[in-house]
C-alpha cells in the first residue's frame, strides 16, 4: 500500500524519511512542495533523484480535484464535486459571508447512519476519507476562490465521529503551520451523536466547535428519523453534550431540522426547551431541505417563528439558519455522490 504522506506532520514525515535512509532536512523540503500544491514527486526538483524515485514508488500525494462546480444564482454559494485519487467522489460547498469564506467539507464517501431526511444517508457508504483528503478539499476550494478560506465546517457528506481518528488527525494538521494553519476556533464539527466519541472529543479539550444533530426532543420521534438514536438515545447524547461543555467551557450547538408535521409542534418546542434549558448552548433551526424520495416538507414561517419563540421564552438561544445554495442542492443534507456523465 502506498504511504499517504500528506496526512503526516513534520515529525512523522521526518521519521518516515530517516527510517528509509534519507536526511532529516528533506522532510521540510517535501513539506514545502506540498504547501506549494505539488501534484507529483517529480516536481520536487531540490530533492535528490533517489528520494524522488523512492517517494514515487512508495508514497502518494492525496488530491481532491474539482471536477464540477455549480454556482447559486441566489447567493453565489458554490458546490463542488471533488474527485479523489481512487475514483470516488464527494461534494463540498463554498459559502460567502461578510466575515469571509467558509467551506463545508465531507469526511466520508457516503454515510452509514441512514437518517431519513438526508440525501447522503440514502446514498449508502463506500469509505472514510483520510486527513489529507479533507485538507485537499479546503485547498482546492481556496485555489478556486483565489482567496483564503477563513472557516471550515465538517458538515458535508459523512459522519465525522464515525471516522474519528482521521478527523482528529485532520484537525491537528490543518491548524498547524505545517499545513493550512486554520485555527481550530474557525472549525466546527457536526455529529449525529456518537456518544463515546463525543466524550473522547471533549477529553481532548480542543478549541474546535461542536454541533450535535438532534432533530427531535424524544426517543420515539428521533429514532423514527435517525436510526443512530436506537444505539445512543437522547439522554446519553444530552449527557455527553453537557460533558463537552463542562470539559471545554465552550458553548455547544444543536441542529434541529424543522419538518412539517413531524417535529415542529408547540409541544415539540416545549419538550426541546425542557431538554436544553440551563445548558450553555445554541439551537440552529434549519427548515428541512427537500431531498428526493423523503416526502418531508419545510415547516411554515409561522411555525418556525412559534418554535423560536417558545425556545427563547424558556431561555434557550435559538435562530433559524439561512438556507444557502438552495437552487443547486447545496444545502444541509442535499449532498450526494451524484457524478454525472460529461462532468469532467
Ligand atoms: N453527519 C453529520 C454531519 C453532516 S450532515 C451530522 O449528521 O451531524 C450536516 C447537517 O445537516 C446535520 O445537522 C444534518 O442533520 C443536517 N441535515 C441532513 N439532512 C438535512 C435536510 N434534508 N435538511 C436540513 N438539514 C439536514
Ligand atoms: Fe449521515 Fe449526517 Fe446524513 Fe445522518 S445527517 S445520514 S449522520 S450525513
Amino acid at each position: 500500500m502506498l504511504t499517504d504522506i500528506k496526512s503526516m506532520n513534520l515529525d512523522e514525515l521526518t521519521t518516515y524519511l530517516t527510517d528509509h535512509g534519507f536526511e532529516k532536512f528533506r522532510a521540510k523540503q517535501v513539506l514545502n512542495w506540498i504547501k506549494q500544491d505539488a501534484v507529483s514527486f517529480e516536481q520536487m526538483t531540490n530533492i535528490p533523484a533517489a528520494l524522488r524515485e523512492f517517494l514515487t514508488e512508495n508514497a502518494y500525494l492525496a488530491l481532491a480535484n474539482i471536477v464540477r462546480v455549480q454556482r447559486s444564482k441566489i447567493d453565489d454559494t458554490e458546490k463542488f464535486l471533488f474527485g479523489l485519487s481512487d475514483g470516488e467522489y464527494v461534494e463540498g460547498v463554498l459559502m460567502r459571508y461578510h466575515h469571509g469564506l467558509s467551506v463545508c467539507i465531507s469526511t466520508q464517501v457516503g454515510c452509514k447512519m441512514g437518517c431519513t431526511f438526508c440525501a447522503t444517508g440514502k446514498s449508502g457508504f463506500s469509505r472514510s476519507l483520510t486527513a489529507s483528503e479533507m485538507i485537499a478539499q479546503i485547498r482546492s476550494a481556496e485555489l478556486h476562490a483565489g482567496e483564503r478560506i477563513s472557516n471550515v465546517v465538517l458538515m458535508g457528506m459523512g459522519e465525522p465521529f464515525d471516522n474519528y481518528d482521521n478527523v482528529i488527525r485532520f484537525l491537528k494538521l490543518v491548524s498547524s503551520e505545517d499545513s493550512l494553519h486554520i485555527g481550530m476556533r474557525h472549525i466546527t464539527i457536526s455529529t449525529c451523536g456518537i456518544v463515546p466519541r463525543m466524550r473522547d472529543f471533549a477529553d481532548l479539550q480542543l478549541q474546535c466547535g461542536l454541533s450535535v444533530s438532534l432533530h427531535a426532543p424524544d426517543d420515539e420521534a428521533r429514532s423514527r428519523t435517525m436510526p443512530v438514536n436506537r444505539r445512543y438515545p437522547i439522554a446519553e447524547v444530552i449527557a455527553a453534550s453537557e460533558y463537552y461543555v463542562k470539559k471545554t467551557n465552550r458553548r455547544i450547538s444543536f441542529e434541529y431540522a424543522l419538518i412539517s408535521g413531524e417535529n415542529d409542534s408547540d409541544d415539540h418546542a416545549r419538550r426541546l426547551a425542557a431538554l436544553l434549558s440551563g445548558m450553555l448552548c445554541h439551537v440552529n433551526l434549519i427548515p428541512v431541505n427537500t431531498v428526493t424520495g423523503s416526502g418531508y416538507r419545510k415547516s411554515t414561517i409561522k411555525r418556525q417563528n412559534a418554535f423560536v419563540n417558545i425556545l427563547s421564552a424558556a431561555g434557550v438561544n435559538a435562530t433559524v439558519r439561512r438556507t444557502l445554495g438552495s437552487d443547486i442542492d447545496a444545502s444541509c443534507g442535499q449532498l450526494k455522490r451524484n457524478f454525472m456523465k460529461g462532468d469532467v
